[in-house]
């Protein structure tokens, strides 16, 4: 390799393009002060790179641009091209031929190539650098500059042993290594602030996240086990409260029947008690009779004997006739007196059987009163059971109104949390309309009637984003901002509004507020409402299907024709409720004035029985009353009568006593004594049958009373069975309500959604006590942050992200430290090589330019070999080993050139640029010089800037500069002969 030409235009003083071709050994370059040599070795080191302005000795980067002259303008720009023989590969390029160009502009932009293709500086720098032709070289040496390798500190001495060793590419690379190791280290310490920071926080969010996780989990096991076993008390429930109400009708219908029993027992007790009053009178009556008849049976015997006496001592007495007359008129006045007594009594018997027809009568009625009574209580009780459940109905709604408990959990938890303005309501409880459109209604809005109107897009993003860091599941919301209304147009409404069964648009047939105008007829602007599916099918051929139809009894006919439709669409429970909760509290009202009704019917009946009560207590009482008369009146009679007889008899007597046919009436007393007797026991007879029938009636009533007694304790049983079922019954309602609010609260899902998807695949008994326990785990863990799980994920993932960097670091600082202690080993390895080599060299090169002397270069720092200085000690011929700055100009820059050289032999290069180096020298080392020089033909190009003959005489080839127009620079190629003249 060697530098085979240099070209320059608008560099410094070469204002017109010159190009210097160069050969292979010597080159010499002449002419007088101040014609632009010097520049040539500028723009050499320019091109090179050299940044330094200062040793291209000027102020600005932009002085070496030709700057004018009296008679030429100044340029706008300079470059200098090198071009190097290549051909033995030095330069690590594919070609024979390598140019370097750099150009500057006025602005201050550089450009560099290489073999004209664009390039950066540093691009140049790494391919010369090894070949020895670098700027750093020590094979450019300015003019007057070649002193100052004696001159320089041991420390900037070193670099011209570094750069002959070349380690200064290692030295770049360490300097690189270093920053990127300084690099590293910065990057360490604000990984390891952040770790640092990151570590305090992740722990707590660790165990937060796994407190949440833990919540969620055991949640979610607990959602499964309690809603299939929900699933399975709500069926288990039906049923039992299914069987308790059947069972409730059932004891009921018994009740009737034994209330019934117990009426018809109650008449026949009565009447077996009146009959049994019957007989006790008759036997009463009979036993007078029977008196009297025994009486007068006796009273006929002893008339006999009296007779048959008075017979015996009969005398004829005028006495007796007027006895007779006497007593005869008594016999009249007793029997008158008995005739009124006979008359008062028949009255009495009349009255008494009146009055006991009256109370049988009152004890009928009031049978059949005490029934109606009953049943009046019975419906009392139960409008009474009717009114506790409507209320509880009212309350169970009107808090799931205020609530919100039928909406979804995503809607509920926004509408009773989230304090935002601008958050309306759901669809479903913005709009009002008559019961009949309920189906159709429901059917057009679907799950429409649970989505959230706000007042714009940025509220329902937050609550989107809401819901989303909290897990809350999802909605859809109506932003007023941008929903835009439907509608139908007006020639198509022409169109049907006349058909039959046409009802209207079904944003027509709603009540709302008309700031939700546009939502409301975006939902429902275009949807039709008809009377049925025949008079949809009609609509939906006219219009060709290009709008959904919805009958009153929930049918839809689809944009497009296709049909939905069958049994009835479970309504919206926002909508639903509202009219439950109206149709409810109308039932209350209904029910409370049917409780009033009767209340009061059963006041009316309550005063009827206690009428009836005191007629039968005051028939009763005039019975006994009449009884009692009877009785005394009936025991005057009797004594009347008994005296009437008497007398009567005493009359019979004495008449018989005075009539002659004694024997005659002897018979008819005979007779008539008989006759009694007949009847005495006849009479006796009756009253053993009466006193028989007096035994079983009272045996009647007996078992009637016993039967009575037990049919009401039965009943009574039966009523508090009835009771405890009710009760029972009322209790699984409120527990079912419990049940079915638990899914739709807690789980917001239906009890259908529940059976169909939920199924208890553990034994029961283990299931509940699995829900206890789940329940207590939840309590134990308490409150939870679940936006911990994503934070923590979040967290974790940039900590390990980080702690992954940070051992990329650690990784990258070691193998830098590696790098740098390796390249360390390799540069004092080839300094200390290359130091001694120079050292050995430099005491050679020096006794042969010197004639005789000793010099030697030594370490001033042996054991730092990468920071030790070079010192240089110098003895001429002569002379004792002296402080170098003591020698004379010329023997220093001999001393230089001594060691220039030496390093030269220990390291040659491809071509050396020298100005003036010898300029201090006398004649004869001038020759050494040039003598020493011709030792490296063939191995280093020289270039050499001189104004000494000597030199001129050993150089091959040799160009001059002149400057014959004013401040430019002319190239002359000088000819041999008159280099040496
Ligand atoms: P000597 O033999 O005295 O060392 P020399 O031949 O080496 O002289 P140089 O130092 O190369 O001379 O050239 C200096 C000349 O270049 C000066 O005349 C100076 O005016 C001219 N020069 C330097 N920079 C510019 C520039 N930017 N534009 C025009 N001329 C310049």
């Amino acid at each position: 390799m060697y530098l085979k030409e240099i070209k320059a235009y608008g560099f410094k003083s070469f204002a017109d393009k010159i190009n210097i071709e160069l050969g292979k050994n010597l080159n010499g370059i002449v002419g007088p002060n101040g014609s632009g040599k010097s520049n040539i070795v500028d723009a050499v080191r320019w091109v090179l790179g050299e940044q330094s302005i200062k040793s291209l000795r000027g102020d600005s980067s932009t002085d070496v641009i030709f700057s004018g002259s009296k008679s030429r303008k100044p340029l706008n720009s300079a470059t200098v091209t090198l071009i190097f023989d290549n051909s033995d590969k030095t330069i690590p390029l594919d070609f024979n031929e390598v140019s370097i160009k750099r150009t500057l502009y006025r602005s201050g932009d550089n450009e560099y190539f290489i073999n004209n293709e664009r390039v950066r500086l540093k691009d140049i720098t790494e391919l010369l650098m090894d070949t020895g032709g670098s700027k750093e070289s020590f094979n450019i040496i300015s003019q007057g500059k070649i002193d100052e390798i004696v001159l320089a500190k041991p420390s900037d001495r070193r670099v011209i042993i570094e750069e002959a060793a070349g380690v200064l590419k290692y030295k770049k690379r360490k300097e690189e290594a270093l920053r990127k190791l300084e690099r590293t280290k910065q990057n360490l310490i604000r990984i390891n602030d952040i770790i640092q920071e990151l570590e305090t926080n992740i722990e707590p969010l660790k165990k937060q996240s796994e407190e949440a996780t833990l919540y969620l989990n055991v949640k979610d096991e607990l959602k499964n086990v309690e809603i299939a076993l929900i699933t399975k008390d709500v069926e288990t429930l039906s049923f039992d409260y299914k069987t308790t109400k059947e069972k409730i009708e059932q004891i009921t219908d018994e009740i009737t029947k034994y209330s019934n029993n117990i009426t018809t027992y109650d008449i026949d007790i009565i009447k077996a008690k009146n009959k049994l009053k019957e007989i006790e009178d008759k036997i009463n009556i009979t036993n007078n009779e029977y008196i009297e008849l025994t009486k007068k049976m006796e009273q006929k015997d002893a008339d006999y004997r009296l007779l048959k006496e008075r017979r015996k001592y009969n005398e004829n007495n005028t006495e007796t006739d007027n006895k007779i007359l006497s007593l005869k008129e008594e016999v009249l006045k007793n029997k008158s007196i008995l005739d009124a007594y006979s008359l008062e009594l028949n009255y009495l018997k009349e009255e008494i059987s009146k009055t006991e027809s009256n109370i049988n009568k009152d004890v009928e009625e009031y049978q059949v009163t005490k029934n109606k009574y009953e049943q009046a209580k019975n419906n009392l009780s139960k409008n009474e059971q009717e009114i506790i459940n409507t209320k509880y109905k009212i309350e169970y709604l009107e808090n799931s109104i205020n609530n919100s408990n039928s909406l979804p959990t995503s809607v509920k938890n926004i509408l009773n949390n989230k304090r935002i303005d601008g958050i309306h309501n759901v669809v479903g409880k913005l709009i009002e309309f008559d019961n009949q459109y309920n189906l159709a209604i429901n059917t057009s809005l679907m799950a429409s009637t649970n989505y959230l109107v706000v007042d714009n897009t940025n509220i329902a993003k937050t609550l989107v984003k809401y819901l989303k860091e909290n897990n809350l599941g999802r909605t859809t919301f109506y932003p007023l901002d941008v929903i835009k209304p439907r509608y139908i147009p007006d020639n198509i409404l022409n169109n049907i509004s006349n058909i039959d069964g046409y009802i209207d648009i079904a944003s027509n047939l709603l009540k709302y507020d008309l700031r939700y105008d546009n939502v409301i007829k975006n939902l429902l602007g275009n949807v039709i409402i008809t009377k049925d599916i025949e008079s949809a099918n009609e609509i939906a051929k006219i219009i060709n299907n290009t709008y959904k139809i919805v009958t009153l009894d929930g049918q839809v006919i689809n944009v497009g024709g296709s049909i939905t439709g069958g049994s009835a669409l479970k309504l919206s429970s926002v909508i639903s409720e509202k009219h439950d909760l109206e149709y409810n509290k109308n039932l209350f009202e209904k029910l409370k004035n049917n409780r009033e009704e009767l209340e009061q019917n059963i006041k009316i009946i309550e005063n009827t029985l206690s009428t009836i009560e005191s007629k039968i207590y005051k028939n009763r009482n005039i019975l006994s009353e009449l009884n009692n008369n009877y009785s005394l009146k009936k025991q005057n009679i009797d004594n009347q009568e008994i005296e009437y007889n008497k007398i009567n008899q005493e009359l019979n007597d004495l008449e018989a006593i005075n009539n002659p046919n004694t024997d005659n009436q002897e018979q008819i007393l005979l007779n008539e004594y008989y006759e009694l007797k007949d009847k005495v026991q006849q009479i006796e007879q009756e009253l053993e049958k009466l006193k028989t029938n007096k035994n079983n009636t009272k045996q009647d009533i007996e078992e009637l009373e016993n039967l009575n007694h037990q049919s009401n304790n039965y009943l009574s049983k039966k009523q508090k069975e009835i009771h405890d079922l009710e009760i029972k019954a009322n209790r699984m309602d409120v527990r079912l309500d419990n049940l079915l609010l638990n899914l739709s609260e807690d789980y917001s899902i239906t009890f259908e959604y529940a059976k169909e998807n939920y199924v208890l695949d553990i034994d029961e008994t283990i299931a509940r006590s699995k829900v206890n326990e789940l329940k207590n785990k939840l309590k134990n863990i308490g409150e939870v942050n679940i936006g911990a799980i994503e934070e923590y994920e979040r967290v974790s993932t940039r900590f390990n992200f980080l702690d992954s960097q940070r051992n990329d670091l650690e990784n990258a600082k070691k193998t830098l430290l590696d790098i740098i202690n390796e390249m360390d080993e390799v540069m004092i390895d080839k300094f200390k090589t290359t130091f001694e080599e120079v050292k050995r060299e430099f005491k050679i090169v020096f006794r042969e330019l010197f004639k005789g002397g000793n010099a030697e270069i030594l370490l001033t720092d042996p054991d730092n070999l990468l920071e030790t200085g070079v010192e240089i000690k110098a003895e001429p011929p002569g002379k004792h080993l002296q402080n170098i700055s003591l020698l004379s100009g010329g023997e220093k820059t001999f001393t230089a050139i001594s060691l220039l050289f030496a390093i030269l032999n220990v390291r040659p290069v491809p071509f050396c640029l020298l100005d003036e180096v010898e300029a201090a020298l006398d004649d004869a080392n001038v020759e050494s010089f040039c003598k020493y020089l011709d030792k490296y033909r063939n191995t280093t190009q020289f270039i050499l800037i001189t104004h000494k003959k000597k030199t001129m005489e050993y150089i091959d080839l040799l160009y001059g500069i002149t400057m014959q127009e004013s401040g430019v620079s002319k190239l002359v190629s000088v000819k041999l002969e008159e280099k040496i003249s």
